[in-house]
């Protein structure tokens, strides 16, 4: 059923909305981004197969980077590179003046995750990276509807810029917060994200406020034999920590996760160890939620390193808030998405997986790429920069299907699907809508002006304070620092 200009209705998830929302554009507007972005597919699909192969992690996607600002500039859009002192972060615009509506894509992978398009367990390369969220689809689908609406403007039939961001290492530091910080999102109308996912719907359950920091031990070496008396041992600092805040669990919110890995535990066991660094994420789903955990682990640090006699030392490396759902965007982005219909597959698409789905032992119910309403959204754990970004402007955020339901996420079957045509049917899914939603943002000011009355409500009085530190971002590695000190 297509919607064009029908009203949506408001629908509460324990929200309240301000006003009615309309989804206004232009319906023949939104045909012809529709044909566009059928225009692009072969070329979408090419590229993001190609990002796939590369699978660059956070701040090496060189190659991935290259790739996206390259294509945005070869379509006419006016490409920046490396801003924010982020060498693989760019923007690619088009256009001028008001409205300015921003896009948001994301192409860095994840260690360890290499996997063939194969609905088996199968590494292209043992150890080597891999697209486990998906961003190569992401950076694609969000490029795809930029240049559908970028095609408008040059013909004159929509007023205003788009501009579409190249975010390097959500996966890691963030970029998008380096980013904001450089003011790089502050004349923005509108944003819109969409992320890979196991369901099809404009999102309204936010996401997961983080702290992400390292927790360092320094004790004294010795022999662990002969002298042990003059050693004191950093992993007894490290182990007195990890208990403690293992301890803790008991005592804080149902909604707190904290989960870390031991970065360095020593050397040998006839060394007393003299370092040892644990990497730690607490989360909860507010901001303040998060801060207040991550005092308390900050007091367990100093505890443990008491009980050890040795020298604790604690560094933020990083942080995202969480999102803020913009209820009247949701409902625009759920018109559109409506008007689309469902994502079709074919009896191999469903066979495909359902294979994936019987070797992780979950339910073969195969690929649902129905729009999920608004009301009756399950919450998730995750987090995610776009979540800065929903702080600083107003962020309408959409997951398509790209992966058999219920199948673990960062985890081979998200790469086995973003290599082939059912990771391909969500990106391309996602262009549409977005690109369709970009029309009514265009279009229709009333719109457009209740997404920003309601986030200004929203954001009343609220200070927007990101947990990056100052400089650039600190990487950290995924091996033992054994030299770290
Ligand atoms: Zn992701």
């Amino acid at each position: 059923m297509r919607l064009g200009r029908s009203c949506v209705v408001v629908l509460g998830v324990g929200f309240v909305l301000p006003t009615m929302v309309f989804a206004a554009g232009d319906i023949k507007t939104k045909e012809e981004v529709i044909a566009s972005v059928e225009k692009q597919r072969a070329d979408l699909i090419k590229l993001s197969d190609q990002i796939w192969g590369f699978a660059e992690t956070a701040l090496k996607e060189t190659k991935s980077s290259k790739l996206l600002a390259d294509h945005a500039e070869k379509h006419g859009f006016k490409v920046v590179r490396g801003v924010a002192n982020l060498p693989t972060a760019f923007i690619a615009s088009y256009g001028e003046g008001r409205p300015i509506i921003g896009i948001l894509g994301e192409f860095d992978a994840l260690p360890g995750l290499s996997q063939k398009a194969t609905p088996v367990k199968e590494p292209v390369e043992p150890g080597a990276a891999g697209h486990g969220c998906g961003h190569n689809l992401f950076g694609l689908g969000s490029l795809g509807a930029a240049t559908a609406i970028k095609e408008l403007i040059e013909a004159g039939k929509l007023k205003g810029t788009i501009r579409f961001y190249g975010t390097p290492a959500e996966e890691a530091v963030g970029g998008k917060i380096y980013m904001a910080r450089e003011g790089l999102f502050s004349d923005v109308d509108v944003c819109l994200a969409w992320h890979p996912a196991d369901e099809t719907l404009a999102d309204v359950r936010s996401s997961q406020a983080l702290v992400d920091f390292f927790v360092e031990f320094h004790g004294k070496a010795a022999h662990a034999a002969h002298d042990p008396w003059n050693g004191r041992s950093a992993v007894d600092g490290l182990e007195l920590f990890t208990h403690g805040l293992n301890m803790m669990r008991e005592h804080v919110k149902p909604s707190v996760r904290m989960h870390y890995v031991i970065q360095d535990g020593g050397l040998v066991p006839n060394i007393v160890p003299e370092y040892a660094k644990l990497w730690c994420w607490v989360r909860d789903w507010k901001r303040a939620g998060a801060d207040e955990v991550f005092g308390r682990a900050k007091k367990i640090a100093e505890g443990a390193a008491l009980m050890a006699g040795v020298e604790s030392k604690v560094t933020v490396l990083g942080g995202d808030y969480e999102m803020l759902v913009n209820m009247t965007g949701a409902n625009l982005l759920n018109a559109n998405l409506t008007w689309l219909g469902p994502i079709e597959y074919t009896k191999e698409e469903q066979d495909f997986a359902r294979a994936i789905q019987r070797a992780t032992g979950v339910a073969e119910k195969g690929l649902n790429g129905v729009p999920k309403p608004l009301e009756g959204q399950e919450a998730q754990g995750g987090s995610t920069d776009v979540g800065d970004i929903s702080w600083i402007v107003p962020t309408l955020h959409l997951s398509v299907t790209t992966a058999p339901e219920d199948t673990p996420w960062h985890a081979w079957p998200v790469v086995a699907c973003g290599g082939m045509s059912i990771g391909h049917k969500g990106m391309i899914h996602a262009a549409k809508t977005l690109a369709a939603t970009m029309v009514d943002l265009f279009e229709d000011s009333k719109t457009r002006e209740a997404i920003q009355a309601e986030f200004k409500e929203q954001t009343k009085g609220q200070v927007y304070k990101p947990y990056i530190p100052d400089g650039p971002p600190m990487l950290p590695s995924h091996e033992p620092s054994r030299s770290a000190q």
